[in-house]
């Protein structure tokens, strides 16, 4: 079996991956000349130049064998039992050099054998190869350091706590023995520098030190369906271009009504448009309870005798398929620090497709899940599902095969790449201002507690005009290597499953490199950019490089994005810059809710109230906010403004006094009041202790008459409704694409 002639992981950079499948077009287009036909009708269907003109499909009939490999692949035995790993080997020669700059490579042909799959990694993988050989460096006596200097001294290898790891131990496993780390699998009384965990934070709750890889239960909230929605509108309220690859979406039930009016005025406009739209139970995963409507009254908004709480999404119609199906991506985002934050992207995913042949939503076909989802977990039920030995073929492939075969019709890839990119940062940046409400109020500063570092799986679709929309962020992605497999009838078994070991594997592996307590020291932050936003995301061979040299680890599956490309990202960060507020007068430790004093101190210290604004004002506002959130907004179940809230006041007091100015312009323009109010009271000083007030009902304090002012709530609701008006324009968008 071949594995794929192309993998990004057997590249130094994206660039020489780039490279690589120029030369292999190149190479291709000479001898084949029914490829060559068949590339180019499809370039012309794939160009997004030509967008208007593309059929629907990117179907490729005969693959062309490029078995180039630098992987190769034999029989898998179906029954690797699961301590494989401790079997794994390195064959072969291994000649590494230290280059002038420090940067280590392997220089000859490396064998990585894998027992009982009988698979054999050839180790132009640098990734692999540079493990080994500094590895084998620290385990003997580690002559040299990345930056070339020597060392006498031999480094204790890396602990790593896999007692929690459930579901991604094998692949954990795995990662651990190619590092030559030690792993503690029944946990250890001493501290480890990792803990890893399969679900949650809080999985072990007694880490006092080192670092483990999920945040606080934060993450889990911010990414449910409504969370996530939420949070990427507040973004599409300020910067609606920029956040315009996440569909239209209405939370219900509470927009029930504006989901049927908006749909209705549409459908009145233009009675040939036909919008189809998935609903999708907030806290529902791997397809659960997903279904499509084209009418608001199929909404099943009530299940017994309660109201489901969930998301209803405009429909991508028109999705890029390959082999006339549909597919979407799941890409691995390392979260590496949210202070100052980090974000990392790997250069693999893998791709997942439907099992029946796509055609647009119609009534007929609305239920053909195997049409409409490309859900694992639902299409392996199919019977069409192919399991194959190969990362390039079959329903589930890596998402470097899918990029060849598309740049292989003429498709940028690199555009592709840099919106990915784009999209991801993005979105992380909207996430932020939660998360880090939540942190600290898991691990308040000056609390012992570890670092946290996340993976988070992104679920990407192609539209036909290749423009990459965001389905959603799983703050727990499947890390599992294997799959079920009935082996006879009836009889079902856990077996290998290349191409997720291909992905997952390399993902876990270049994390636990990235965390490594001694390489951490290195990575500082750097480059932290002016704020100024520039066009593009440069992903060229010069970047990759610096990348390269700056990380001294040249083959990491993991690409920095931020802080690397925060020059042109910056100036998204509005909301953190509100929620950094927020957070300073929070002021008691661990928790997650601002109090009506604590209000106070907030609009006094930041001199917002005068003649037309009085703290009175302030009492009645804190009261009108939080209660307009209570029951709607994620963070209301207590008493108290969450950041929700106080994201809605602090957009009310922005308008209020700046009303002549957008509203982007608004809220900065607040900010920057308030940020020099507070740097005049220098940094260290925090808020006067509001402690016994911070639950209290503000109402009890000082008044007990209704709110008066104008809703500022009901002011952002008439936001929300602008946000929403224009449907029309966008469905068309979709519908024409
Ligand atoms: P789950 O968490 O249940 O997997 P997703 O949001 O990922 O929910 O949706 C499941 C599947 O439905 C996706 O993998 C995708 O194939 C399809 N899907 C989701 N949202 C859309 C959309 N807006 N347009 C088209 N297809 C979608």
């Amino acid at each position: 079996m071949t594995c794929p002639s192309v993998n990004v992981r057997d590249y130094h950079t994206m660039s020489d991956y780039y490279e690589k499948v120029k030369i292999e077009l190149q190479q291709m287009k000479a001898p084949g000349e029914a490829a060559e036909t068949e590339a180019a009708a499809e370039q012309q269907q794939l160009s997004p130049a030509s967008e208007s003109s593309v059929s629907a499909d990117v179907s490729l009939t005969s693959r062309r064998d490029i078995s180039r490999s630098s992987i190769n692949e034999r029989s898998r035995s179906k029954s690797r039992s699961k301590g494989d790993g401790h079997e794994r080997q390195v064959n072969g020669r291994q000649v590494s050099d230290l280059t002038v700059a420090g940067i280590y490579r392997v220089s000859n042909e490396q064998n990585l054998q894998v027992k009982g799959t009988g698979k054999i990694f050839k180790a132009k993988s640098a990734a692999n190869g540079q493990v080994e050989s500094c590895q084998r460096q620290t385990e003997e006596k580690c002559e040299h350091q990345e930056d070339g200097s020597k060392v006498g001294k031999k480094r204790r290898p890396v602990t790593v706590d896999s007692s929690k790891a459930k579901t991604s131990l094998e692949a954990l496993k795995l990662s651990i023995r190619q590092l030559k780390w030690k792993e503690f699998p029944i946990g250890r009384r001493t501290a480890c520098d990792i803990y890893w965990h399969g679900v949650s934070f809080h999985d072990n709750e007694n880490i006092v030190s080192g670092q483990v890889n999920k945040f606080p239960a934060g993450m889990i909230e911010m990414l449910r369906k409504i969370n996530l929605s939420r949070a990427v509108r507040t973004m599409q309220e300020l910067f609606p271009e920029e956040y315009n690859f996440y569909p239209r979406s209405w939370i219900l039930p509470e927009e029930y009504q504006l989901f049927s009016t908006q749909v209705r005025l549409l459908k009145d406009n233009d009675s040939t448009l036909k919008p189809t739209f998935i609903v999708k139970p907030d806290n529902g995963s791997q397809g659960d309870g997903i279904y499509l409507i084209r009418d608001p009254a199929d909404l099943r908004v009530i299940s017994g005798s309660q109201v489901k709480q969930a998301v209803v999404q405009e429909y991508i119609q028109k999705p890029l398929l390959i082999d006339k199906l549909k597919f979407d991506i799941r890409l691995y985002v390392l979260v590496r620090s949210l202070e100052p934050l980090e974000i990392y992207i790997a250069k693999e995913g893998l791709t997942r497709f439907c099992t029946e042949p796509y055609q647009e939503p119609s009534q007929k076909n609305l239920s053909h899940v195997f049409m409409h989802l490309t859900n694992y977990s639902l299409n392996v039920h199919s019977g069409n599902f192919v399991h194959s030995d190969s990362c390039n073929t079959g329903s589930k492939r890596t998402f470097s095969s899918v990029l060849y075969r598309l740049g292989s019709k003429g498709v940028d890839i690199k555009k592709v790449w840099s919106d990915i990119i784009a999209l991801v940062i993005k979105t992380v940046i909207a996430l932020v201002p939660e998360l880090k409400v939540h942190y600290q109020a898991d691990i308040p500063p000056g609390k012992p507690g570890p670092t946290c570092f996340q993976i988070l799986g992104f679920d990407i679709l192609l539209m036909k005009n290749l423009k990459p929309i965001l389905l959603e962020v799983n703050s727990n992605p499947s890390m599992r290597i294997e799959h079920e497999q009935e082996v006879s009838p009836g009889v079902f078994e856990y077996v290998p499953s290349l191409v997720d070991e291909e992905v997952k594997v390399g993902v876990i592996r270049d994390t636990l490199r990235l965390m490594d307590p001694a390489q951490r020291k290195q990575y500082g932050v750097t480059n932290l950019g002016d704020g100024s936003p520039e066009n593009a995301i440069v992903v060229d061979a010069e970047s990759d490089e610096k990348e390269g040299l700056a990380d001294s680890l040249p083959s990491l599956c993991l690409k920095q994005v931020f802080p690397k490309y925060t020059k042109q990202f910056n100036y998204l960060r509005v909301v953190e810059r509100i929620a950094t507020i927020f957070l300073r007068f929070l002021g008691v430790k661990g928790t997650m809710r601002l109090g009506p004093t604590g209000f106070r101190t907030f609009i006094r210290n930041c001199k917002l109230s005068n003649s037309s604004f009085s703290m009175a004002s302030a009492d009645i506002l804190y009261i009108d906010i939080t209660r307009r959130c209570a029951g709607t907004l994620p963070d209301s179940r207590e008493a108290g403004m969450g950041l929700q809230a106080f994201i809605e006041a602090f957009f009310y007091l922005a308008a209020r006094r700046f009303k002549a100015l957008p509203l982007r312009e608004q809220l900065v323009s607040l900010l920057e009041v308030c940020e020099t109010s507070l740097d005049g009271q220098g940094h260290g000083e925090k808020p006067r202790p509001h402690r016994s007030h911070t639950n209290a009902n503000p109402a009890s304090a000082h008044y007990s008459a209704p709110p008066t002012l104008n809703s500022p709530a009901l002011t952002r609701r008439h936001q929300y409704h602008r946000w929403h008006q224009p449907l029309q324009p966008s469905a068309k968008g979709n519908a024409d694409n």
